[in-house]
């Protein structure tokens, strides 16, 4: 009922979040935050170009975390992997600027951070596969999907970043 309600919710704000200002829901994990790596990874979007539009160290619910991974509850480590995810917390942010979406999954790396390239978020910091320090929206819909479900409306702000003529043409 709630994923019903979250994917028309996200159907109606959809339209306006495209091209440069596409979102994308990225959260610094439990590890992540564990091992510092909160500044780390912030740096890393802001330094790319991008701009922050939210950002909140929150307490997961399991009840939240299992709605955000619902598409691998079949998968052996769909129970280990809430477990985890509230352990301790977790920096949710949402950040916008063009093809953000796919350029944050670059940025990331590989679901395992022994397969993630040098350079990656991934590559650099993780460490194995349930300690990979960053989630990231994997397509357009998951990332309207995610936002709304860890983000009320008034959370996003809108602002104008002063560089913006700089960023693109
Ligand atoms: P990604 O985070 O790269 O989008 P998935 O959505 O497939 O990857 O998986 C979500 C998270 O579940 C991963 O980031 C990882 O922490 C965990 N995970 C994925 N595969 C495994 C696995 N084989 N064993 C344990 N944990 C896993």
């Amino acid at each position: 009922m709630l994923g019903l309600f979250l994917s028309l919710f996200a159907h109606i704000f959809k339209s306006g979040w495209t091209g440069v200002n596409e979102r994308t829901f990225i959260a610094v994990k439990p590890d992540g935050v564990q091992r510092r790596l909160v500044g780390e990874i912030v740096r890393r979007f802001e330094k790319k170009g991008f701009k922050l539009v939210a950002l909140k160290l929150v307490m997961a619910s399991e009840e939240l975390l299992k709605e955000h991974y619902w598409h691998l509850r079949n998968r052996p480590f769909y129970n280990r992997l809430v477990r985890d995810m509230s352990s301790g917390p977790i920096v949710a942010m949402v950040w916008q600027g063009l093809d953000v979406i796919k350029t944050g999954r670059k940025m990331m790396g590989e679901t395992s951070p022994s397969d993630s390239m040098p350079a990656t978020i991934r590559g650099d910091n993780g460490v194995e596969v349930r300690r990979n320090a960053i989630h990231g929206s994997d397509s357009v819909e998951s990332a309207h999907r995610e936002i709304s479900l860890w983000f009320q409306e008034t959370e996003l702000s809108s602002w104008d970043v002063c560089s913006t003529n700089w960023i693109y043409s």
